[in-house]
């Protein structure tokens, strides 16, 4: 709060837009007035879904003349475009984790595994953790590594959905990876991105999880089957969608337009098409057999089986590549051409 109302001040905002990830959809109301009172600006509350720092709504904000967007819960995408949009100015919020947990499930790991060189990762989220691991780690007399960012990242160690640059830039100099918190697909994403084992803390109850090649490989074969049923689907005449993200940190309208052309090249039907938020409806809706997703690649990963009930195959750019025979399958890569 103290951080905010010292922008509100030193920017000379009156009227600001507040955003916040859904986490803290519950409190959005409650930390507007909190704000309002403190720094005297007014706020209008932002009631839409928010996926991250790219999908920020700088641009909402510029339509209601608003003067700045204070975005909750993300860190900067420092290579995003501002065009069209009211300053955008990021709060990170650190969740609260319980440290003798994290270290506790940091020493089991160690326990588990060999290796004296350590590379560390974590959302935004977690970063605060890093140190706390790091400390331990070097009075145990390990060598620890964290990545610098990549263009999508503020911060040394940051992971998101859609970049692993940071760990990557270490992969060959560490025996392996710490990843600080929960789900499969980030701690996934970091063995295909390291090619080593990665071990996952939850830090809010200091339970870990290994993962390595075995479950990598289980994730390929749901894209090899997405694949396969992509293929089919062209060869048999069907319409390719080629999505376009409006989203301001989603647009990549020049990756697009290469997989449109490499579409038409090799004489399949297709057709650009550009969506804020996706929805398989939308696209069933427009006849679309199979979409490339040029926006956020998580769609394609995660949300599978939700166009699968629509009759809709969504495949990545590098994906719909080895669809139409320009690249093979041994060069598989995750989505990372930001
Ligand atoms: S594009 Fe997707 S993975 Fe990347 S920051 Fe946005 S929501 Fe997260």
């Amino acid at each position: 709060m103290d951080e905010i109302c010292r922008t509100l001040k030193e920017k000379g905002y009156r009227k600001v837009l507040l955003q916040v990830p859904e986490g803290l959809k519950r409190e959005a109301v409650s930390i507007a007035s909190e704000l309002e009172k403190r720094s005297g600006s007014s706020f209008i509350v932002d009631g839409e879904i928010c996926f991250g720092a790219c999908d920020h709504a700088g641009t909402r904000a510029y339509l209601l003349g608003l003067e700045a967007v204070i975005h909750l819960g993300h860190a900067d995408i420092p290579s995003m475009s501002s065009r069209c949009s009211v300053p955008v100015h990021f709060f990170p919020t650190p969740m609260n984790a319980n440290p003798d947990q994290l270290l506790d499930g940091l020493h089991h790991i160690l326990d588990k595994s060999e290796g004296k060189r350590i590379g560390l990762a974590t959302t935004v989220q977690h970063l605060g953790l890093l140190g706390t691991l790091r400390k331990e780690l070097e009075s145990e007399g390990f060598e620890v590594l964290i990545g610098g960012p990549g263009r999508r990242e503020e911060f040394p160690g940051q992971v998101l959905g859609c970049s692993f640059r940071s760990p990557e830039a270490i992969s060959g100099s560490v025996d392996l990876l710490i990843y600080i918190g929960t789900g499969d697909f980030h701690p996934i994403g970091l063995v295909s991105a390291v090619r080593k084992t990665v071990w996952a803390i939850d830090p809010m109850t200091g339970s870990v999880t290994r993962y390595d090649q075995k479950e990598l490989d289980s994730f390929l074969r749901k894209r090899w089957a997405a694949i396969a049923a992509a293929r089919e689907r062209i060869e048999s005449g069907g319409l390719i969608g080629v999505v376009i993200g409006s989203k301001p940190g989603q647009n990549r309208k020049d990756l697009a337009g290469r997989a449109l052309s490499a579409c038409r090249e090799e004489g399949h039907l297709s057709s650009p098409i550009v969506m804020d938020d996706l929805d398989p409806m939308k696209l069933h809706s427009l006849g679309i057999d199979v979409a490339v997703i040029t926006a956020c690649p998580r769609i394609a990963y995660d949300d599978a089986p939700r166009y699968a009930a629509e009759n809709v195959v969504v495949i990545t750019y590098d994906e719909l590549m080895i669809v139409i025979g320009r690249k093979i399958w041994e060069e598989y890569t995750f989505d990372e051409r930001w």
